[in-house]
């Protein structure tokens, strides 16, 4: 017997009754960044390892561990590509940014508001919720125009508007601001004479953190390190009066659309390029990974990239875990769709086949069972299918020129004189359907 292949460790495999449900997340996401502006933009899957190094940073968990190096091919081969120097990119703002940047963007609009839907790549420990391929819907609010922080807030509702309009209920939204990059590096020094004391305790890796990046401690999930974080507090203010101002604005801008949040002085981020608002959102029913998504501003990353010096502002939402948050299973489609041919005998699946042609070139969804078999068994198959309508071809209707349509919701079966009546009833019926997805 061959070798059962079997999907990558950390990878799934999307099966047809799952990608009903991901399409209609994808496609409500899509409304709703669309209703606020934003316009789909899509870069390559791959980039330069060093465009995700010098943006998400040297000392991020993800550039460090996390990051999947394409290698090199072996050399001699007359198709070798370069591959080496590139990572399957393990999230998009770096991406884009690159793109605002090399596309001159900037020249040709004050505010650039991008979304994307995609895969992204991190070589982690696969566990519930967290994969080695899995899916981001994200926005990135980037130009001269984007340093206000109405458009902080704007960013923020998106994406709590994308989760209540996916179905998603049980979430908390927090947020605090980092400040300046001098305010940050205030912040730093805060943390480094808060942790020195309870150095020996953290983990190997926070030690070096320590050094290196000590807000990254705030984040580390190891339980040492979390006791340690508990037991220190936060009252200093590290932020400037320009800084504080510009937070208290995003949050009265959320109070006043009635967005709920709550502040929190620990929340950091993984990621070095956020400077100002920074934001999370978990859902307390998905376990140990429990952040539905995350964004925040990032005011020095197009300069850092050789771009202008302009600010940005952004969030990601994980399609996998958006999924768990709904429930997941509970949505497959029970919902009938187009219609289903039956012919019953094979002589005449050449009008049946015709037919199906002529009415999938007139816009309605339409299968055709491609055997015979008893009245009974036939429309068993058109139910398994989710028809909601089923059209039998049969001796007497081929004669007549009529059309038998046999409504599977009600079970009303109605005989239609002509092709063009026919079309209408199930355009009728087609658009009924489509009333309710809004
Ligand atoms: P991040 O880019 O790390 O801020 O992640 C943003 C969101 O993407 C997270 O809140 C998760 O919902 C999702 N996410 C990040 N990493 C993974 C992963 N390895 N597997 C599944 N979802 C992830």
């Amino acid at each position: 017997m061959g070798k059962m292949f079997s999907v990558p460790r950390g990878t799934i495999d999307i099966l047809p009754e799952q990608t009903y449900l991901w399409k209609k997340l994808e496609v409500t996401a899509a409304r709703i960044i669309e209703r606020y502006g934003y316009r789909e933009i899509r870069t390559p899957l791959f980039e330069e390892t060093e465009l995700f190094a010098k943006c998400i940073g040297q000392t991020s968990d993800v550039v460090n561990k996390q990051m999947l190096n394409l290698a090199a091919q072996k050399q001699g081969c007359e198709r070798t590509l370069k591959l080496s120097g590139l990572s399957l990119r393990p999230e998009s703002t770096a991406s884009i940014v690159r793109s605002y940047i090399k596309n001159n963007l900037d020249k040709k609009e004050r505010l650039s508001k991008l979304y994307y839907i995609g895969p992204m790549f991190r070589g982690e420990r696969p566990q519930r919720g967290r994969l080695r391929q899995f899916h981001q819907i994200g926005v990135e609010a980037i130009g001269p125009d984007s340093s206000v922080p109405y458009l902080d807030a704007e960013v923020i509702a998106l994406a709590v508007h994308i989760l209540e309009a996916c179905g998603i209920r049980d979430f908390s939204l927090m947020i605090n601001s980092l400040g300046s990059a001098e305010d940050k590096k205030r912040f730093s020094g805060i943390l480094r004479r808060k942790i020195q004391p309870f150095l020996k305790d953290l983990c190997q890796d926070c030690q070096s953190r320590f050094e290196r990046n000590v807000f990254r401690v705030l984040d580390c999930k190891n339980t040492r390190c979390r006791t340690v974080v508990r037991q220190i507090t936060m009252n200093e203010d590290c932020l400037s009066d320009a800084s504080r101002r510009y937070y208290a604005d995003v949050c009265r801008a959320l109070e006043d659309i009635g967005i709920p949040f709550k502040q929190d002085p620990f929340l950091v981020r993984g990621l070095d390029y956020y400077t100002h608002t920074v934001f999370e959102i978990t859902s307390s029913g998905l376990g140990s990974q429990d952040a539905l998504g995350a964004g925040g501003r990032y005011n020095h990353l197009v300069e850092q990239l050789g771009g202008p010096r302009i600010g940005a502002v952004g969030f990601a939402l994980g399609i996998e875990r958006m999924l768990l948050a709904t429930g997941g299973q509970e949505d497959t489609p029970s919902r009938r769709t187009g219609a289903h041919i039956v012919v019953m005998d094979e002589q005449w699946f050449k009008d049946g086949f015709a037919l199906l042609n002529r009415l999938r070139r007139d816009g309605i969804q339409t299968d055709m069972s491609f055997r015979t078999g008893s009245m009974k068994s036939l429309m068993r198959s058109a139910d398994k299918n989710r028809a909601r309508d089923v059209i039998i071809l049969g001796e007497e209707e081929l004669k007549k020129g009529t059309f038998s349509v046999k409504d599977m919701g009600t079970g009303v079966q109605s005989e239609m004189e002509s092709y063009e009546k026919m079309k209408r009833h199930l355009e009728r019926a087609n658009h009924a359907e489509n009333a309710h997805v809004r």
